[in-house]
């Protein structure tokens, strides 16, 4: 059911969230536009400025793997203070209340860890790019220093001093196998709950848009909270098409 508007969808995802004994949500990039992070797939988003580079493309080319940190630091120059909104306030609110153990994201930003949630307790889907990692050896390395080694070398990326590897930004490219810890607890999670509330994804990006599914098919009430329409939204309980801010601030506790 689509909510007629902002003032009844908060009321019925109050009462969903009140009689649930175990929220679990499942956040993509919508969650975070308002902090300045663009999507990719709204009109103007990401993609439509640069093509994806997949996972066998950066293993096979220097120049690929060059192109790829210089995007990522020009997204560290423009997005690098982001700060989380109200959709990520209002979900470590109900993770404090005891109403959500963590959540799941395809999000690769950080912003439900600067929240309040605790890092063991943000599931995701498809790593981080706070840091990166050497594909072979999987030593870490800060993202300032891979910098100063590009920058260094003319804008070439840097592999791993210690065994020669490459050194990527710790996110799943496509083409890149799922993290396996990671999807397993998702799966858990979406089996046990019994309310699942999709935030801010398009729902497309498989395997990540099974979990609403099994959420549903494992007798979980699903609710998707989009601006714009999905797949899977006959299949919801509720579907709020609002501005995710305006539909979760009111759940921020103070
Ligand atoms: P997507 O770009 O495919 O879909 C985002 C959806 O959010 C769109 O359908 C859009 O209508 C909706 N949306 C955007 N802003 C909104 C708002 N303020 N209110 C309501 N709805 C809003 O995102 P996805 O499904 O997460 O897939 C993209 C993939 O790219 C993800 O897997 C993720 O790994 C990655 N990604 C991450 C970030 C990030 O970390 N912030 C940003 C871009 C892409
Ligand atoms: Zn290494």
């Amino acid at each position: 059911m689509i909510a007629p508007d902002l003032k009844t969808a908060i009321a019925q995802l109050g009462e969903l969230i009140e009689v649930a004994s175990m929220v679990v949500p499942f956040t993509g990039a919508g969650i975070s536009t308002e902090c300045g992070i663009p999507d990719f797939r709204s009109p103007g988003g990401y993609w439509t400025k640069n093509r994806p580079i997949p996972f066998d493309e950066f293993l096979a080319s220097q120049e690929a793997r060059d192109e790829t940190w210089r995007r990522r630091f020009a997204i560290q120059d423009q997005f690098g203070g982001a700060q989380p909104g109200r959709g990520h306030r209002a979900l470590a609110s109900l993770y404090r209340r005891g109403k959500a153990p963590g959540v799941i994201t395809q999000n690769i930003d950080n912003l439900h860890q600067t929240s309040g949630i605790a890092d063991d307790h943000v599931i995701e889907l498809h790593g981080n790019t706070m840091f990166a990692a050497c594909l072979d050896c999987a030593a870490r390395y800060e993202i300032p220093w891979v910098r100063q080694r590009f920058d260094a070398d003319g804008g070439r990326a840097p592999d791993c001093p210690a065994c020669g590897g490459h050194i990527k930004s710790a996110t799943i490219s496509f083409g890149q196998s799922m993290p396996e810890v990671p999807m397993r607890r998702a799966e858990e999670l979406s089996r046990a709950c019994d309310l699942f509330i999709a935030i801010g994804s398009s729902l497309v990006v498989w395997p990540a848009a099974g979990f609403p599914l099994t959420a549903k098919r494992s007798g979980a009430r699903l609710v998707i909270v989009n601006r714009e329409p999905t797949e899977f939204d006959e299949l919801a309980d509720l579907v709020v098409r609002e501005d995710i801010g305006d539909a979760l601030s009111p759940f921020i506790a103070h």
